[in-house]
């Protein structure tokens, strides 16, 4: 009796582990390509809208303003609703003359971490969140919606999909929202420094400014400028080649060492970084214009695409 039980339990084991294997081979394993592809699918140009219409509507987010902490807040509690419950404020203290009056003031990074399942070195998505306007009172209206709602959005939506897809990255992935970008690169110095001195090891880093300005959208094929640094070429070239298979863009790089944006601070402390930019400039740029209506999501969407599938490739 006990003998035949066995033998019954052997032969349904058999059979399980035959069913279970024959159920595999339908369909088979999905690639590292396809997987990209499959996730930047969730990218939308309507999440991107979105979070640029809510930063607009903050009023300004000028560094110097009376709710500058606020606005940190703010942004903080959105990554708190992805799921990401230890986001939090990076604060530094900045001394800054500003048309003619000394300001001194805390400033707040907003970083948002998902760990990595391997190693504790570290992939930087980030875009500054501050904005100014050159012609009239930062202090009361700075919409900065192109400049630099556009990147705060992307990193937002890269943050949400890979939230809601439960993706383990190989690496840690740091979410950063990067505060007084405009006056001198302030928050992402800050950050780089402190990685410089903790010996940090970062895998790249990835900055988005202005991203969805589009002149002439019937005008195809649309660009992106993907600027990299004199360390960070073959990152580029393969930024460029997942470019190619995840968004309808053309990329190029006009340009290396680009001081004018986050990833210059990376650059500066031995950092490999690559900073996302559109291709044509906006008349409205740093004006009281700079409004949600002026960006083109579908465009944008686009350039979300294009570079998130970097970071699922470095991180699959
Ligand atoms: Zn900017």
């Amino acid at each position: 009796m006990k003998i035949r039980k066995r033998k019954y339990h052997f032969l349904l084991s058999a059979l399980l582990i035959l069913v279970a294997v024959s159920g595999c081979q339908k369909e088979p394993p999905i690639t590292k390509a396809e997987y990209i592809q499959h996730i930047v699918d969730y990218v939308s140009s309507d999440s991107l809208e979105s979070y640029v219409s809510w930063l607009e509507g903050m009023g300004t987010r000028f560094a110097l303003a009376d709710n500058h902490r606020e606005v940190a807040e703010r942004i903080r509690n959105r990554f708190i609703a992805f799921g990401y419950l230890s986001a939090r404020l990076d604060s530094f203290y900045l001394t800054r003359t500003f048309r003619g009056i000394d300001y001194s003031t805390w400033q707040y990074n907003i970083i948002a971490s998902l760990p990595g399942r391997e190693d504790d070195s570290i992939c930087i998505v980030g875009a500054h969140y501050d904005n100014i306007v050159s012609g009239g009172d930062p202090f009361t209206l700075s919409p900065g919606a192109n400049d630099n709602a556009s990147g705060v959005a992307a990193v937002l939506e890269i943050a949400r999909i890979m939230k809601e897809r439960r993706f383990r990255p190989k690496h840690t992935l740091r979410f950063t929202a990067f505060a007084a970008e405009e006056l001198g690169l302030h928050g992402s110095l800050h950050q780089a420094g402190q990685d410089a001195s903790a010996g940090s090891s970062i895998k790249m880093m990835i900055n988005y400014d202005m991203i969805a300005y589009l002149e002439e959208p019937s005008t195809t094929p649309w660009l992106v400028n993907i600027i990299h640094y004199d360390n960070s070429e073959g990152l580029k070239n393969e930024a460029a080649e997942l470019c190619a298979v995840n968004s309808t863009l053309v990329s190029y790089s006009d340009n290396t060492n680009y001081n004018r944006s986050d990833s210059y601070a990376y650059y500066m402390h031995g950092f490999r970084a690559l900073f996302f930019h559109q291709s044509d400039i906006e008349s409205t740029y740093h004006t009281v214009g700079d409004v949600t209506s002026v960006c083109n999501f579908q465009y944008c969407r686009e350039v979300v695409r294009a570079s998130f599938a970097l970071v699922l490739d470095k991180n699959y």
